[in-house]
C-alpha cells in the first residue's frame, strides 16, 4: 500500500521565474507531443493516474447515448474516455485555439469512433457559450477537468463559468470536474516557516506571492508540474464559495473526494481496478507504480460532481 501519511520531505530545489503569460498563451505554446512522447515522460504514472481518475468520474456519471459538454477540453485528452463511455455527442470548448486544433485532429483520428463532436474556441470565463452555439448544448453531463480554478481569478469569472455550465445542462444533469484542493494547499503553505512562500518536491512546486490575505477569489499562486506546466498562474478554489455560487445556479453538490480517497474507494471495484492496469497506473508485469513525489502531487486535487 502507498504511504497515506504526512508528505515526504522536499528534496530538489528549483528557481522559478515569474512570468505574465496568460493561461491561453501558456496552453497554446505547449506542443502536442503525441502519445509516444507522453509515454516517455517522467510523470507518466501521474498522468495515467489523473486520466484514470477522470475515467472513474466520467464512468460514474455519464449516461449512455447522452450529450456531453467538455469545457476547457484542451487537446482532447478525454476523447477516448468519451468514446468508451458511449456518448452520442460531445461539444469541446477551450480558450486555446492551438489546443482546439489538436483536439479536432485527434477526434478525426479516433479508430472506431462512436460519437459526433464539435469544437469551439471561447473564453468560457468571460463569454457565454451561446455566443458560439446560439441554441446552447442541452447536455446530460458537463465536464471541467483541471480547469475551473482558472475562473477563480475573479468572482465575475467564476459566475460566468457556472452560468455556462448550467445554461448548457439539462434539468437533472450532472456537472463533474477536478480542481486543486485549496484546503490542502493552504495547510501546506501555513506549515512553512513564516518567511517562506513556496513548497515543492521533485515533481511540482507551488509558490505564493503573499500569505497574509486569503481572499475567496483572485488568490493567486504559481504552479509548476514537471513535463506539464511551467510556472502558470493559478487561483485557489475556495470550495464553500464555489458551492455557494453553484447553488445560485441550481447546482447541488453530490460528490466531493480528494484524489487519494477517490483512488482508495474506486480501486475496490473490480472494473476500475482492472482499469488501473489497462491505463498503466500500475504496470501489470512489474507492479511498478508512481513515485512518492508523484503520489504527493496527486494528493493536491479533488474530484467533484454536482446535480
Ligand atoms: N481538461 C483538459 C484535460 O483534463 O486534459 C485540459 C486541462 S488543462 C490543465 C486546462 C485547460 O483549461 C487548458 O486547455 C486551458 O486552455 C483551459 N482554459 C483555461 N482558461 C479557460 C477559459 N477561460 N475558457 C476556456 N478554457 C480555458
Amino acid at each position: 500500500e502507498k504511504d497515506f501519511g504526512p508528505n515526504k520531505s522536499i528534496k530538489h530545489s528549483r528557481t522559478a521565474t515569474p512570468n505574465n503569460r496568460s493561461v491561453a498563451d501558456h496552453y497554446n505554446s505547449k506542443p502536442d507531443v503525441g502519445v509516444e512522447r507522453r509515454r516517455e515522460s517522467t510523470i507518466i504514472f501521474l498522468r495515467n493516474f489523473n486520466n484514470w481518475i477522470k475515467s472513474v468520474l466520467i464512468g460514474k456519471y455519464v449516461t449512455r447515448d447522452g450529450h456531453a459538454l467538455d469545457i476547457g477540453c484542451g487537446k482532447g485528452g478525454d476523447l477516448l474516455k468519451w468514446n468508451k463511455a458511449n456518448i452520442k455527442k460531445l461539444v469541446g470548448i477551450d480558450i486555446a485555439e492551438v489546443s482546439i486544433e489538436d483536439a479536432r485532429k485527434r477526434y478525426n483520428e479516433i479508430k472506431g469512433r462512436k460519437f459526433e463532436a464539435e469544437f469551439y474556441v471561447l473564453d468560457c470565463y468571460s463569454s457565454l457559450i451561446s455566443n458560439v452555439i446560439p441554441s446552447g448544448t442541452s447536455s446530460d453531463i458537463v465536464s471541467m477537468q483541471f480547469c475551473l480554478h482558472y475562473s477563480f481569478e475573479t468572482e465575475e469569472k467564476a459566475h460566468m463559468a457556472l452560468k455556462n455550465v448550467t445554461t448548457n445542462l439539462k434539468s437533472g444533469g450532472i456537472f463533474i470536474g477536478t480542481v486543486p484542493d485549496a484546503n490542502w494547499i493552504v495547510k501546506k503553505l501555513k506549515s512553512l516557516p513564516k518567511d517562506q512562500l513556496e513548497f515543492k518536491n521533485s515533481i511540482y512546486s507551488v509558490r505564493f506571492e503573499q500569505r497574509d490575505n486569503f481572499p475567496k477569489f483572485g488568490h493567486k499562486y504559481w504552479f509548476y508540474l514537471k513535463d506539464a506546466i511551467d510556472d502558470c498562474p493559478e487561483y485557489l478554489v475556495h470550495f464553500p464559495a464555489f458551492e455557494k455560487i453553484a447553488s445560485q445556479y441550481g447546482l447541488e453538490l453530490v460528490y466531493k473526494k480528494r484524489f487519494h480517497d477517490l483512488y482508495n474507494e474506486a480501486k475496490e471495484e473490480s472494473h476500475y481496478r482492472e482499469l488501473l492496469y489497462n491505463m498503466r497506473v500500475i504496470d501489470r508485469r512489474s507492479e511498478e507504480e508512481m513515485s512518492d513525489d508523484e503520489w504527493e502531487a496527486t494528493g493536491m486535487y479533488i474530484g467533484f460532481a454536482f446535480k
